[in-house]
């Protein structure tokens, strides 16, 4: 038994909605669930070790091949410049992959700089407000949380696919399912509705454009 948090009386905990008010009880049962488990995340939650400043060997080498890339791309250049023909083809591609090289450099040297910053500032903050690192990480951690209670996806591939290949049939399936009481089965309810008008739009684009 829980206490309806709309009217306060008991309820059932097995009722998909309050018997006095209405109110949707199984919304109030995954609440519950969510903040157990978000409490458990919060609770575990990692502290991060000092993160360690880029290697000073990887920027020089890192370094050493922009340069020696800048070099071979000069080289190159002249030679195209001067116009000696035996030469062309091969400063062309040498070229080419020179400027790669120097891309790639920069690159490299950009992510490494930016992941130690990033992972500097997650440390600062952990150690200047723990409080606050611990609910921004249990937080990112919730996005990819299921709840047990709405791990029910599976039981609509069906009706999903019915609805994508027969429109009016996602149509009648998301009204029925949208005058249900448990508001994650209106959910799904409105995703049949949605795969019926994207078959429609997309059968309308494909029509219209003459591919079928
Ligand atoms: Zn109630």
């Amino acid at each position: 038994m829980i206490n309806c948090p709309e009217c306060g009386k008991e309820v059932s905990d097995t009722a998909v909605s309050c018997p006095n008010c209405g109110y949707d009880i199984r919304k109030e049962l995954r609440n519950i669930e969510r903040n157990q488990i978000y409490q458990d995340i919060y609770n575990n939650v990692e502290m991060p070790t000092q993160p360690k400043t880029p290697s000073l060997i990887g920027i020089i080498i890192d370094l050493c091949f922009f340069v020696i890339a800048i070099i071979i791309a000069a080289v190159c250049g002249i030679i195209l410049y001067t116009n000696s023909n035996s030469f062309s083809e091969v400063a062309t591609s040498l070229l080419m992959i020179s400027i790669l090289v120097m891309v790639l450099t920069v690159v490299i040297l950009i992510t490494m700089y930016s992941s130690y910053k990033e992972q500097k500032k997650e440390y600062d903050l952990s150690i200047n407000d723990p409080e606050t690192y611990r609910k921004k990480k249990a937080d990112e951690k919730m996005e990819y949380v299921r709840l047990p209670s709405e791990k029910s996806n599976g039981k609509y591939t069906f009706h999903y696919l019915a609805s994508f290949f027969i429109p009016i049939v996602g149509f009648i399936l998301g009204a029925m399912l949208l005058s249900k009481d448990d508001e994650l089965v209106r959910d799904k309810g409105k995703n049949c509705i949605w795969l019926g008008v994207a078959s429609v739009i997309i059968t309308f684009l494909l029509v219209s454009k003459n591919i079928i």
